[in-house]
């Protein structure tokens, strides 16, 4: 039976930021992790600006820099009607870096500022008087049961968390969660130092994305979509993926002589369109556990890191004044909504917006023609703000004018 200042539950990329955003408070920290890595996480592989902004404050660019893509440079964009554009994300860049990759980086890292265990899967929660104090598990190597004992329990544990589940709160409503498939494949054609959205017909609101890999011709190809469009229209994303790759005009000359790599497999993701309870008496959720996934762009990397960051900083100062009751944790899920939830409601507006078919076609079809309107929506899918604007009253109107 140890003791702790915190106890993270999941070292994916906001459990191991976590860990290393309290390294500097010098706080007794256990980080535990039910995989050995390196291991793979379903993902799309891409870091925007705001997951590169957040790995550069923890040291961390230039080695996940050595392990991704080239640098992306820019978006290439096509509409259900097969109309392709491409916008800049100048002064912004992002990388692709595979998860196996990436996540060890930081998990090592992580090593050097937290007492980590990998290989312990955390089944339950200990209670007492009204407050999450510890967690129980196995150690799959030993197959011994052990508790941990923390001031605060974070639930860092993804989008199947065991911490929120235990609380009864991972609630994933269908309209607030997407589905997504990825497969490696190697020898795909015409990959440059873009990411590729395209906006396939059967697969709105959502998108098919080829982000490009490490070598050449490796790509992570992927398709997600709104689960509750998924339920309603009964599709089955695996063979609308497989068809679009063999069929679609757009892809089949360029995947054929691809390989599948490992199959195609899928995981949910529970978006920032409703807020979870996000702190509670002695514990607190980050990222995926707190459904802080962009409802637009499925980007999730960004938001976990600073979900960590946040929470680092308001869980110093409730360890300090000795107070980690949920009046008090309150003060990260307050922080949230400041620097979050404005942005996350922004996506879900164009998330909505982009389930019209003839919206998409019309603004792409005028994107082409005029670099205004692709330089409008390149600002407005690289940087927060002035995405702001994009799901504005007035943007439409703007856009029909530029
Ligand atoms: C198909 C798909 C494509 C995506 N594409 C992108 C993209 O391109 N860019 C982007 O930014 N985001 C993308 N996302 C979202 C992104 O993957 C997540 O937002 C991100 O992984 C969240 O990080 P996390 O640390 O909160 O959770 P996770 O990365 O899920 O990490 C959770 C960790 O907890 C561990 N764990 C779980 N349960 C237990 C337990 N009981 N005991 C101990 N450990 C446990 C897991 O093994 C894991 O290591 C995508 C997601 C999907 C599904």
């Amino acid at each position: 039976m140890a003791s702790f200042d915190v106890i993270i539950v999941g070292a994916g990329p906001s459990g191991s930021a976590m860990a290393l955003n309290l390294g500097r408070f010098n706080r007794r920290v256990l980080l535990l992790e039910k995989a050995f890595f390196p291991r793979d996480k379903i993902c799309g592989d891409g870091l925007s600006g705001k997951s590169i902004a957040l790995l550069r404050e923890l040291g961390l660019e230039e080695k996940v820099a050595e392990q991704s893509s080239e640098k992306i440079s820019g978006i290439s964009i096509s509409a259900p009607n097969g109309s392709k554009m491409d916008i800049p994300m100048a002064p912004n860049y992002g990388y692709c870096c595979r998860r196996e990759l990436f996540d060890t980086i930081l998990f090592q890292k992580a090593k050097q500022t937290a007492q980590t265990i990998e290989g312990f899967q955390v089944t339950d929660l200990i209670q007492q008087n009204g407050f999450v104090v510890g967690v129980k598990g196995i150690d799959s190597k030993t197959k011994e049961s052990k508790e941990f004992f923390g001031k605060v329990i974070v639930g860092a544990d993804g989008a199947n968390s065991i911490v929120a589940t235990k609380l009864g709160l991972n609630h994933n409503p269908p309209e607030h969660h997407i589905v997504g498939l990825r497969g490696y494949y190697e020898n795909v054609e015409g990959l440059t130092d873009k990411i590729e959205l395209h906006f396939v017909d059967g697969v709105l609101p959502g998108y098919f994305w080829i982000f490009p890999l490490e070598k050449k011709g490796f790509a992570n190809v992927g398709i997600g979509m709104v689960t509750q469009q998924v339920n309603k229209q009964k599709a089955n994303l695996k063979k609308i993926m497989e068809k679009a790759i063999v069929e679609n005009s757009l892809f089949k000359d360029r995947f054929k002589n691809a390989k599948l790599l490992d199959g195609i497999k899928g995981w949910g993701l529970p978006v920032g369109s409703i807020k979870r309870k996000s702190a509670g008496n002695g514990w607190i959720f980050l990222g995926d556990a707190a459904s802080l996934i962009d409802p637009f762009t499925g980007e999730g990397i960004g938001n976990a890191l600073l979900s960590a960051k946040i929470a680092a900083q308001e869980i110093e100062q409730c360890l300090r004044s000795n107070n980690v009751s949920e009046q008090s944790l309150q003060r990260y899920s307050k922080r949230l909504d400041q620097e979050l939830y404005p942005e996350l409601k922004t996506s879900y507006s164009l998330q909505r917006m982009a389930n019209k078919k003839w919206l998409l076609n019309f603004i792409i079809n005028k994107a082409k023609k005029k670099p205004a309107v692709a330089q409008y929506l390149g600002e407005s899918l690289a940087n927060e703000k002035p995405r702001k604007r994009l799901a504005g009253p007035l943007a439409l109107i703007k856009l029909f004018f530029l």
